[in-house]
Parts: structure tokens; sequence; C-alpha cells
């Protein structure tokens, strides 16, 4: 008889659990828990900075932000902060730093600035640091580019989830920033914000700055100068013949398909 209370006990709790595993979307917690994606299923899925799909992925990416928006932007509640980093997790060793790889690639990490649209700085420091497929595609994009005398220009890399929580604080808006218990292709590595300048360091006019929020810097947007869509192309291009694939809203964000990786809290150091 006990044996018989003790089945109906487990299955009353691990029945639902199961069902619910099965049939509801993945929580944020789920998302992080799981173990880098394969190859192949990374490329089976959509596009998008957040691991949304297209239409979502446009009003949950950090980087759109309407700058006249700004400070009216709808307040939402904070979320649940990620757990604080465990001592020795994430290793410098689980990323390779752009910088060293090729120092011909021009670095401008808005969020280590106060020119960013947060209008303070966020990160203590700049680093462009990315996972090592992630980083050595972008080292062969850098090399299609100089073999037409122009050169990659970083806005930024990788996000570490404590500053992505730092950007949510600041603006605890899913329409502008990703919550950081969701987390963003930044965070786990794989994505970049960039540009292209000429042989002066010159970027190229690519219709929008970085950062702005808008049908303007959407690429599907052709209603643009010709210049600023060849620009585009040539962007679009050079990124998606490495491995990285663009989003609709944001002509400057690429995520790398290659490879995923689970979100990290790792933070370089400043020393
Ligand atoms: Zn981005």
């Amino acid at each position: 008889m006990k044996q018989l209370l003790l089945l109906l006990f487990v299955s009353l709790f691990w029945l639902p659990a199961c069902v619910n595993n099965n049939s509801a979307p993945a929580s944020a917690d789920e998302v992080e828990a799981a173990p880098p994606a394969t190859a192949d299923s990374v490329a089976g899925t959509e596009p998008g900075d957040d691991d949304l799909p297209p239409e979502q992925a446009e009003s949950a990416d950090l980087e759109a932000i309407n700058p006249s928006a700004g400070s009216q932007a709808p307040m939402m509640p904070a979320m649940r902060a990620p757990a604080p980093p465990a001592p020795g997790q994430g290793r410098n060793a689980d990323f390779l730093d752009i910088a060293t790889l090729d120092p011909g690639i021009r670095l401008d990490i808005r969020y280590a600035t106060d020119n960013n649209f947060t209008q303070s700085k966020i990160y203590d420091c700049p680093a462009c640091l990315l996972r090592p497929e992630a980083a050595r595609a972008i080292v062969r994009a850098q090399q299609l580019l100089q073999r037409k005398g122009m050169a990659l220009k970083m806005f930024d890399c990788y996000r570490p989830r404590p500053y992505q929580q730092r950007l949510w604080n600041k603006v605890p808006n899913p329409d502008y920033v990703t919550p950081p218990s969701k987390g963003s292709m930044h965070s786990r590595g794989v994505a970049v914000d960039l540009t292209i300048v000429d042989k002066s360091g010159n970027e190229l006019d690519m219709g929008t700055p970085y950062d702005f929020f808008g049908p303007e810097a959407h690429t599907d947007n052709m209603q643009l100068p010709a210049r600023v869509l060849a620009n585009r192309r040539l962007l679009r291009e050079t990124m998606e013949a490495v491995g990285f694939q663009g989003i609709r809203t944001e002509w400057w964000h690429f995520s790398f398909r290659g490879k995923n990786y689970p979100l990290s809290d790792y933070v370089w150091s400043c020393e």
C-alpha cells in the first residue's frame, strides 16, 4: 500500500511537469540551461539577435532605439536578474580577442563610452571578444574587405550578461533591450554589430547611424540612395560569405550561424 501511495504521489507531480516541458515554449531558464546547439540545428533556426522569429526579434533587440523616444519609452517592471557569476565561471580562454587576432580591424565599442543610446557608459572598458569560430570568421571577413582597400569597424561584440543587466537597468523596456534573463546572441559571444570603413577610416554611408530605430535602418528598406544600398549589400555579402546572417531591422547586426554557445557571465578584465 505504501508503494502504491508513493507511486500515486510521484505521478501527480511528475506527469504535469512532463506535459509542461513538452508543450510550453522554453522558459528563459530552460534556454539558458540548454546545451550549445549543434551546427545543424543552428543552421535550421531563424535569424535574429535573440533566438526569436524575425517578427519578434524586431521589437526585442537591444540595438534598435528611436533616439527621440528614449525617455518617453514605457518602463516595464524589472525582470529577475541573472544569478551573479560563480567564481571561475567563464574563462578568457572561451573567447578570442579580435584586437589581438587582427589589429587592422577597427574598434569603436560604443557601450564603453557614453556615445550610445543610453548616453551612459555601460562597459567598464572596451573589448571585442568572440567565441573562437565567430572570431576567426570575422578575421576572414576583414581579409575579404582588405583586398578592396576597406576594413571592418566593430561597434559591439560579446556582451557579458552582467553588462546586459546594466543596460536593462537603464532601459527596462523589452522593445529596446533584451531582458538579461532571456539573453541575447551577443551574450552568447556569437553576435556582432559592425560597419565598414574606407582606407582613411571613414565609415561607409549605411543610411543611418548605429543604434538607430526606424524603417530607415531596416535591411529590406529599398527606399534609400543607391550608394547606401550598395554599401549595405557589401556588408551583408561579406558577412554571409563567412557564415554570419543579418536581421531585418538592423543593418549593423549579424549573428554567427555555424555554432551556438550558451549565455555567459564572463566579464573581461580592465587591467
Ligand atoms: Zn547586435
